[in-house]
């Protein structure tokens, strides 16, 4: 075996690893997380993890669920830390397994704050955030040299499931010429509304990538007058990525996987060339 495989880490019994699975397609996951589906004994993973990575798991490796899906209940944030604290103190390694990267708006944090108190050994794996791979696989970077030096990244969706509240929609507005949204389907037409208020234009582009990385992925290209109506009238599904700002429109340049299914890219998305040549 190669010696970097052979150099990772060993999981200890009675340890915690708190691992990013990436936005869904497996080969997205690190070596890290691979390594880590090797070796534990326990997996607690959430909803947005998907089967073909659980498989990688072996196969006396015990499951718990986590999340919230076909409408089983959703477990208590605290009572998902009391259980991974009583597990590792049982001796078991165990994987938490989150999608995407685990302290992004992934409650990783406060997971091992708790294993802190516990006095439980763990480790932090990061993994490809959705809102970043993910806009990746439908052809959109998050920046991009011609149109954005800062990029936002934004929840949309409060602790109470309300638009979250102490976001300065004005700054952000003005200051963020990319917005990128998690968990922005329910209130997508008030944060598109807030955004247009204070002077962003009716008409910029906006992406909604749903089940990013997946078979199932879908784009929605929109603008900000229209996303909320035309997500409605697509029928779009949550999990999405929501991506606001001029990085859309490089889409029509850089959509790899509609190239390999024929599409004509062009090399010239932002118009520059000819803007250059005329102006
Ligand atoms: N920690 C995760 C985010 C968890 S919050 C990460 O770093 O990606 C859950 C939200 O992430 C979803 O509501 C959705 O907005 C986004 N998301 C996660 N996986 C996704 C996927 N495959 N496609 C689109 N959005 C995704």
């Amino acid at each position: 075996m190669n010696t970097t495989l052979k150099a990772l880490p060993v999981f200890q019994p009675g340890t915690v690893w708190l691992v990013g699975a990436g936005p869904g397609d497996p080969g997205l996951l690190t070596l890290h997380a691979v390594n880590a589906l090797q070796q534990a004994d326990v997996l607690v993973y959430d909803a947005l993890v998907g089967e073909a990575v659980l498989d990688l798991a072996p196969a006396d490796c015990e499951r718990i669920y986590a999340g919230k899906r076909g409408g089983r209940p959703s477990p208590v944030q605290a009572d998902i830390s009391q259980r991974l604290v009583r597990l590792a103190k049982e001796g078991k390694r165990v994987l938490r397994l989150k999608g995407g990267d685990p302290f992004v708006f992934g409650r990783g944090g406060e997971e091992a704050l708790s294993l802190v108190a516990a006095g439980v050994p763990f480790r932090i794996v990061p993994g490809i955030s959705a809102g970043i791979g993910g806009l990746a696989y439908a052809g959109i970077p998050v920046t991009h040299r011609d149109t954005n030096s800062a990029v936002t990244f934004l929840t949309g969706h409060g602790v109470g499931g309300e638009v979250p509240d102490g976001i300065d929609w004005a700054a952000l507005a003005k200051g963020s010429p990319v917005i990128v949204l998690y968990m922005a389907l329910k209130h997508i037409a008030a944060i598109a509304g807030a955004l247009i208020e204070h002077g962003r234009s009716p008409s910029e582009p906006v992406a909604v990538v749903s089940q990013a990385t997946l078979p199932a992925q879908t784009i929605l290209e929109t603008c900000l007058a229209r996303c909320a109506e035309e997500v409605t009238a697509a029928g779009i599904e949550p999990p999405c990525i929501v991506v606001i700002g001029e990085v859309v429109r490089l889409r029509a340049g850089l959509d790899w996987q509609g190239a390999a299914e024929g599409r004509e890219l062009d090399d010239d998305p932002l118009g520059l060339r000819h803007r250059r040549e005329t102006g």
